[in-house]
């Protein structure tokens, strides 16, 4: 593909045929045009894709019945439906479960569900590691090895309803479903993948086809705060900010990305976020360090900064990985600081950790993969077929 041999692979190594997952009814449709579809049949045929894909789950092109036998085979020998491969299956003591998926040879990621008693949360993830470090995250310490495509976002609510058996059977009503929620908080920084994230959540959230709504699909930040209008703008979501600090010194260190976007920016652009009102609030997020972030005097500045803005605040207990440099805060501690947010008249649940033992709570995910050149990869494709 022209790479030179400093070149870093940021796309998938080998995508032989395109993907038809992820992409948007205008997409899907002009894709179908340059694969030869004629014009007055795209938008009809580009639905009919559209409702086997994601409303009944279809794996292949030969289960679309409503689709002609010639055109099923057209679409088989031009393209892809294929999900990820499930590597591997966790399930918690607590019924969390978690997948490691590979997305393409030496490129893998994890995806968490959270069931409760009355919802079911799915969490996705936008890159393979993070570029940023925060201090207290164990995805943080995995270079980035690079971003998913939207068929690879899109993906891993595929293969989460077909693990919890959620499509309709043939002929059949839906059964209940058990995913009511998305949320973007597994591995990566999902504003330094935009558009794949933003179509993927659209994707999510439509009417005609997964279903979730708006309102049921959030997208977690450190705060990269120049996207964010976009992301009010373009993607209509529920937005998380994982703020952590109250004061620029300890954010800087906590959160790195805090030096580019200091903390009075990033609640301006929370301010600003377009959905904003009673009905759609932001969540905070902080995550509790045991004699860190957690005094009395760290929530009541916290109650200042957001002051006029609907908000939640998640208290996250810290959850340790091998070799993490802080404790999770007393739960004294944590209680007496949710009551002064509380107080102040702001939601301030505590997050009860959730699949801790196999390692799928917040800040637990990293997978094995490894950043590789293309000259490296060149390398090892020819060994392996030599
Ligand atoms: N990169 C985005 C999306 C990941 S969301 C973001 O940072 O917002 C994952 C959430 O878990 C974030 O709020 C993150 O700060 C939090 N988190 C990371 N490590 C954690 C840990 N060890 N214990 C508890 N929460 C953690
Ligand atoms: Fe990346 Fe989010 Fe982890 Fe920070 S908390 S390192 S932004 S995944």
């Amino acid at each position: 593909m022209g790479a030179s041999s400093h070149t870093i692979i940021n796309t998938p190594a080998a995508e032989p045929v395109p993907s038809l997952v992820g992409l948007l009814p205008e997409r899907l449709e002009a894709t179908l045009g340059e694969a030869g579809i004629p014009e007055r049949q795209r938008r009809m045929r580009a639905r009919q894709l559209w409702n086997w894909l994601y409303v009944r789950g279809a794996t292949s092109f030969d289960e679309m019945t409503s689709i002609s036998k010639d055109l099923r085979l057209e679409l088989t020998g031009q393209f892809s439906i294929s999900r990820p491969e499930i590597v591997d299956t966790q399930i918690s003591q607590d019924g969390t479960r978690k997948w490691l998926l590979k997305l393409s040879p030496g490129v893998e990621v994890e995806t968490v569900f959270i069931p409760d008693a009355e919802r079911g949360t799915l969490c996705i993830s936008s890159q393979v590691g993070c570029t940023l470090n925060c201090t207290f995250c164990h995805t943080g310490t995995q270079p980035l090895v690079r971003n998913l495509t939207a068929a690879e976002i899109v993906g891993q609510i595929l293969v989460a309803r077909d693990e919890l058996e959620e499509w309709p059977a043939p002929g059949g009503g839906a059964p209940t479903r058990q995913i009511t929620n998305v949320v973007m908080m597994g591995m990566g920084e999902p504003l330094y993948n935009f558009d794949n994230v933003r179509d993927a959540l659209l994707l999510a959230a439509d009417g005609e086809g997964i279903s979730l709504g708006k309102r049921r699909v959030t997208l977690s930040t450190s705060g990269v705060v120049p996207m964010i209008k976009r992301a009010g703008d373009e993607i209509g979501c529920m937005l998380a900010i994982s703020l952590h600090a109250v004061r620029d010194e300890l954010r800087n260190e906590l959160v790195p990305l805090n030096k580019k976007y200091p903390v009075a920016e990033l609640l301006e652009a929370c301010r600003n976020y377009p959905s904003v009102s009673n009905a759609k609030r932001i969540t905070f997020e902080y995550v509790m360090l045991k004699g860190i972030n957690d005094s009395a005097s760290d929530a009541k500045e916290l109650v200042r900064l957001i002051s006029g803005i609907p908000a939640k605040i998640n208290l996250i207990p810290f959850n340790p990985w091998p070799g993490s440099p802080y404790e999770c805060s007393d739960w004294d501690q944590i209680e007496a600081f949710g009551e002064i947010v509380n107080r102040a008249g702001y939601a301030s649940p505590i997050r009860t950790p959730r699949g801790r033992d196999i390692s799928a709570a917040c800040g637990q995910l990293k997978s094995e993969s490894k950043k590789i050149r293309a000259s490296e990869l060149r390398r090892q494709q020819a060994a392996s077929e030599g």
